[in-house]
């Protein structure tokens, strides 16, 4: 696969965690959704649902890999690549090194939490990890838009249970960091 036909599969991967992260909005949860890929094929999906599962650790990532790793019948997710639509926490970067997941590709960069570089970068620390290639940035602005819009949406109070918008660009044509305020996934 050439360089360009790898960029053009990753922004097609992207697109699927960004449905996925649609249907987070859909129940009211922060938009955050990631797949799970391995040979050229989604292998598994998630959203960001720690509200209504209850569960702290139910973001995106864990969701898709919890659901990769039970089709596997492995906890290592073998030759597997992970899209999401937001820089990984360091909660989730640690379970991406332990389940030795082959390359990362996420979206929009967190200020807040990222440790892919934002705020820590665990990728890099050879002491922690010797297996994950990171690309960040892939449509990083309908990424974070939705992430936007989301929290504008509930700042004006119209609560979560609205339909969820197509993603647009962000008006101000901002780079890949976008700032959304209130994040709390
Ligand atoms: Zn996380």
């Amino acid at each position: 696969m050439s360089d360009a036909e790898k960029a053009q599969f990753d922004r097609a991967m992207m697109r699927l965690a960004i449905d996925q992260a649609r249907n987070a909005w859909a129940v009211g949860e922060v938009p955050v959704g990631a797949v799970v890929v391995r040979e050229g094929a989604v292998l598994a999906t998630g959203y960001n649902q720690p509200i209504g599962s209850h569960d702290p650790t139910a973001h995106a990532e864990i969701c898709a890999m919890r659901a990769a790793s039970e089709l596997l019948a492995n906890y290592r997710l073998v030759d597997c690549d992970l899209y999401v639509t937001l820089e990984p926490c360091a909660m989730c970067a640690g379970a991406i090194m332990h389940a030795r997941v082959r390359r990362v590709v996420y979206g929009a960069r967190d200020p807040k939490t990222g440790a892919a570089g934002s705020v820590v970068d665990l990728f890099a620390d050879p002491r922690l990890n010797h297996h994950t290639e990171v690309t960040a940035g892939v449509l990083a602005d309908e990424c974070g838009a939705l992430l936007s819009s989301f929290f504008a949406e509930r700042r004006g109070g119209r609560g979560g249970s609205e339909a969820c918008p197509e993603a647009t660009p962000p008006p101000d044509g901002s780079g890949i960091e976008v700032r959304f305020e209130d994040q709390e996934r």
